[in-house]
């Protein structure tokens, strides 16, 4: 494909934060040209032979959508997930890089789990990096660990710590391995519950899903985060992942007006559902929770005036039969719905359209992608073409192995078009 050329015209390049009028070409793998309308000279031809045309009349172009929050399920529960369906399900949602988290089977908490993870996440079409587990006993020499697998061309993103427990066994119960994690030069993304706080509510019965939140409750959020910020210091590399309840997100502004560096992560789920607007059931079941409405307006208030640095899916896809058992497990789909999620809150004026695409191109310089994440010549051409088009959310026509999808029936005015990776149209 390397002497390929693709002319996308007539669309809206979302470039700097604005949306320009403008022709973009693609030879092979990398970004050629970017003109933009308002620059060109008047009379200024290009000639289009030998190119692909993709015509984005009423369409966004965007640099390729980045995912930093995904549960790819393998190796260990291929029957949830795989990388075939998942990555399908990722390109269907518009994404063209995402990083797969640690709580497999076996976790990828050292080089021997993550060679064998990367060895059969190589050869798909997807931009994808992956997270070590931080556990007690890696703890002690998790920079070395962390330097030897780089060194292993294995593109090692960050540190995943689960300070409560979530799906799978990867828990951390010594502050010290906190301490260790966070004094590395690394990103040390948090599941930012406490176990020890959990425990204190494990006993409230799950009836339905909306006793959920009370057995998980926003305080657990509140004494993990203090944990990690007493183990940190302003130099700490901190994100936190999902963050669900105004309460926590209070507290993230606070320390960072202290000058804590601080990344947040929302997912979708948190910014659009709430006790309010959930049917009872249990495909609902997330962690951290699905909060209350005051929680909910609270985040969306938040999502306009920039506080979160980044959207994660969260895409942690379970079968429905264990969605609907009697003991249901946490998590839900998220890479074919979040940009549908998003363009729908955009429609109805719950969020702006330029925080949208920002929030979803800023993984890139978060995690220090080299050549990708704008729109420039020279970079990898991994672009996400949206069109004004209107779509439904349907369970029938889930890609992902978790085959339903906790937004069907929603719908968007916008649809994914066209996806490009490394320079290939793949969609
Ligand atoms: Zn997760």
């Amino acid at each position: 494909m390397d002497n390929s050329k693709i002319a996308i015209i007539n669309g809206k390049l979302f470039i700097s934060n604005k949306f320009k009028k403008g022709t973009l070409l693609i030879h092979g793998e990398k970004i050629h040209k970017v003109i933009i309308e308002e620059n060109k000279i008047l009379n200024e031809n290009i000639s289009l032979d030998g190119y692909k045309i993709i015509d984005a009349t009423n369409c966004i172009v965007s640099f390729g959508f980045f995912d930093p929050h995904v549960h790819l399920r393998t190796p260990g529960f291929e029957y949830k997930e795989d990388w075939v369906s998942g990555v399908k399900a990722a390109i269907k949602g518009g994404f063209t890089y995402i990083v797969d988290m640690p709580n497999t089977n076996p976790p990828s908490i050292n080089l021997e789990s993550l060679e064998i993870k990367n060895n059969i996440a190589k050869n798909s079409k997807i931009n994808y990096g992956l997270y070590i587990g931080l556990t007690d006993d890696n703890s002690k020499n998790i920079g070395k660990i962390f330097s030897d697998i780089l060194e292993k061309n294995i593109n090692l993103l960050g540190i995943k710590v689960f300070l409560g427990s979530s799906t799978g066994s990867l828990l951390v119960k010594n502050e010290k391995s906190i301490k260790h994690s966070l004094e590395t030069k690394y990103i040390n993304l948090f599941h930012c519950e406490d176990e020890n706080t959990l425990q204190k509510y494990k006993d409230i019965e799950y009836k339905t899903v909306y006793d959920y939140t009370d057995i998980r409750p926003d305080i657990s959020e509140i004494v993990a985060f203090h944990k990690i910020i007493k183990n940190s210091s302003k130099n700490s590399k901190i994100y936190i992942c999902h963050i669900s309840s105004k309460k926590l997100a209070k507290e993230i502004k606070k320390y960072r007006k202290k000058g804590y560096k601080i990344v947040a992560e929302i997912s979708p789920h948190h910014l659009y559902f709430c006790d309010e607007n959930i049917r009872n059931s249990s495909l609902f079941k997330v962690n951290p929770p699905i909060r209350k409405q005051k929680d909910l307006f609270y985040l969306r208030k938040l999502f306009n005036s920039g506080f979160f640095d980044i959207v994660g899916s969260d895409h942690a896809p379970h079968t429905i039969e264990e969605k609907k058992s009697k003991n249901p497990p946490s998590g839900m789909p998220g890479l074919e719905t979040t940009f549908y999620v998003l363009a729908n809150l955009y429609q109805n004026g719950s969020i702006k359209k330029n925080r949208l695409f920002k929030l979803l191109t800023s993984g890139y310089k978060i995690f220090s992608i080299k050549d990708r994440g704008k729109i420039k010549a020279g970079n990898f051409a991994d672009i996400t073409i949206v069109q004004k088009k209107p779509y439904t959310i349907k369970n029938n026509s889930i890609v992902s192995k978790a085959n339903f999808s906790p937004y069907s029936g929603l719908k968007a005015n916008y649809s994914i078009k066209s996806v490009i990776i490394n320079g290939e149209l793949i969609l």
